[in-house]
């Protein structure tokens, strides 16, 4: 039954075995759905509740691709605050922060992180290890989608392979997505 999904009025348990949660109501001892959704078993608690469907944390697995925005860099470690998962974009994810490894980046040698990423950058990325949430970008359509100019924050164009500044004329390199710019995932 866990992680089963349910229609408004599906028996979702007893009342003897489970008190009722979010979604849910009982008539004769049974507990039944009030919405549709995904069944949520606390066997600590002891309750039985519906995750309403549009409000299921999408599930992230290895392999996937989700969108996010660089919040802070180290080393040799990107931190990444995931926005969504791609195909789920009106989904809320359970796990919020991820990490690109400088090895993960691109499929050639990386020396020095702040040429490929800065913060304030959004991302598109793979899910290479789903536990420890580390991303890769290594592929060609993977990488930066959108940049700031560090010195005025204004939108960079992609301009021969470079990112250029419209408005001071600064210019930036990244680990771009083939899709940089174009305003699709
Ligand atoms: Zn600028």
């Amino acid at each position: 039954m866990e992680n089963s999904f349910v229609l408004p009025g599906d028996v979702v348990g007893s009342a003897e075995e489970f008190i009722p949660g979010d979604c849910t109501y009982v008539k004769g001892g049974v507990i039944y759905a009030t919405t549709a959704g995904l069944l949520n078993i606390d066997e600590k608690n002891k309750q039985a509740s519906v995750i309403p469907k549009t409000n299921a944390p999408a599930k992230l697995c290895q392999g996937d691709i989700v969108v996010g925005e660089v919040i802070d860099m180290k080393e040799s470690l990107v931190i990444v605050s995931l926005a969504f998962k791609k195909g789920y974009e009106d989904r809320p994810i359970s796990d919020e922060e991820a990490t690109i490894h400088i090895s993960n980046v691109r499929n050639s040698y990386v020396k020095d992180l702040r040429q490929m990423f800065s913060v304030r950058d959004i991302l598109k990325a793979k899910i290479v290890d789903e536990k420890q949430l580390r991303l890769s970008t290594g592929d060609e359509d993977l990488g930066v989608i959108k940049a700031y100019c560090n010195r005025c924050l204004t939108g960079l164009v992609k301009k021969d392979g470079k990112l250029v500044c419209p408005s001071c004329a600064n210019t930036e390199t990244r680990k771009m997505s083939s899709y940089y710019g174009l305003g699709v995932v």
